[in-house]
């Protein structure tokens, strides 16, 4: 994305808007472009009026109102894919893991979630050529389940560098979801930065499932939830970004027929994510993998295995 403009060629920002702004995580021109007005005033301080004018002129500046159905196919036609290293992962996703797209793993405890994240965070380096995006990563940790000794494992098998590849992925560990919100506010200013292509949130549901139990509790943590899921999405349209998120599985015991399991988080990330994918778990090391609710992609399921080399094709 070419990055023209700057924000402070924006009429009323100054340098103290400038610096709420920042501070608020929005460092681009596109940012401001498409952040809500509302957040924006609750974001960086600021009156309804100001947010108003302020996006309002970002938008002008950057010609975004409709656009044409070609131009929308470029902008398609950028889109990149990250090979999970097993064929039948990838295929199973039509080329890998997208940018411009949320993809959502699920699935129960020890089904591969975490381990698939530590896998792209490394295929994300590979060059265009063997899969990768000759690119960076971006890992909130929110269980503190990430584990550098297998970040390096996984890079030798791949051939590539351990201290290298430890070197581009940018870590943090989010211990609240108030703290989750503001890593990735931080997260869309360090993107464009740093030729970060994949953002890691693992898990994204249990602070906000742990913060806000109960029905009496349901709205407020479903809207919040619906915020840090567009956080999310504006980074990887913006940016051109796969977002690569783990959510759990919630048993629902009033289901008399059909399965009782379904992933947590409802509505909010079922319309989120562009792509769902389900884990189970098989005999031994082996893992089944099924797209859920996608309309665009064949019923099918993909195997793989889990080996001290990463994720593999399953022999
Ligand atoms: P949770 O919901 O608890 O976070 P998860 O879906 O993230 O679970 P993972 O941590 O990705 O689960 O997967 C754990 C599985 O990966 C275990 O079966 C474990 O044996 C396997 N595993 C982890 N490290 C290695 C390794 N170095 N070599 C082989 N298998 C490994
Ligand atoms: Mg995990």
């Amino acid at each position: 994305m070419s990055m023209k403009y700057d924000l402070r060629d924006i009429e009323g920002i100054g340098p103290a808007t400038l610096e709420k702004l920042k501070s608020a995580g929005i460092t681009t021109v596109e940012a401001l472009a498409v952040t809500p007005p509302r957040l924006l005033m609750e974001l960086a301080d600021i009156t309804e009026d100001k947010a108003l004018k302020l996006t309002q002129r970002a938008r002008e500046l950057l010609g975004i109102s409709f656009t044409t159905a070609r131009e929308v196919l470029e902008k398609r036609n950028k889109i990149g894919y990250i090979t999970s290293g097993c064929k039948a992962l990838d295929s199973l996703l039509g080329k890998g893991f997208e940018t411009q797209a949320i993809t959502e793993l699920i699935g129960e405890y020890g089904s591969g979630k975490t381990q698939i994240c530590h896998q792209l965070c490394v295929t994300v380096q590979l060059p265009l050529e063997k899969g990768g995006l000759g690119a960076k990563a971006l890992f909130i940790d929110t269980e503190g389940t990430f584990r550098p000794e297998r970040i390096a494992q996984i890079a030798e098998s791949f051939d590539l560098d351990p201290t290298e590849v430890l070197n581009n992925i940018i870590y943090a560990r989010a211990y609240n979801s108030d703290h989750q919100m503001l890593l990735a506010d931080e997260a869309a200013r360090l993107v464009p930065e740093n030729n970060i292509k994949l953002l890691v949130v693992d898990s994204v549901i249990t602070h906000f499932r742990s913060e806000y139990p109960g029905r009496e509790v349901l709205a407020v943590r479903q809207q919040k939830l619906n915020q840090h899921i567009h956080q999310l999405l504006r980074i990887a349209d913006i940016y051109d970004v796969a977002v690569v998120v783990t959510n759990q599985i919630q048993s629902t015991p009033d289901v008399f027929f059909g399965n009782p399991n379904k992933p947590a988080g409802g509505n909010v990330l079922a319309h989120g994510s562009t792509y769902r994918i389900w884990l189970r778990k098989a005999k031994e090391s082996r893992r089944i993998a099924r797209i859920i609710d996608s309309p665009m992609h064949p019923e099918g399921e993909a195997l793989f295995v889990i080996t001290p080399a990463g994720i593999k094709d399953a022999e």
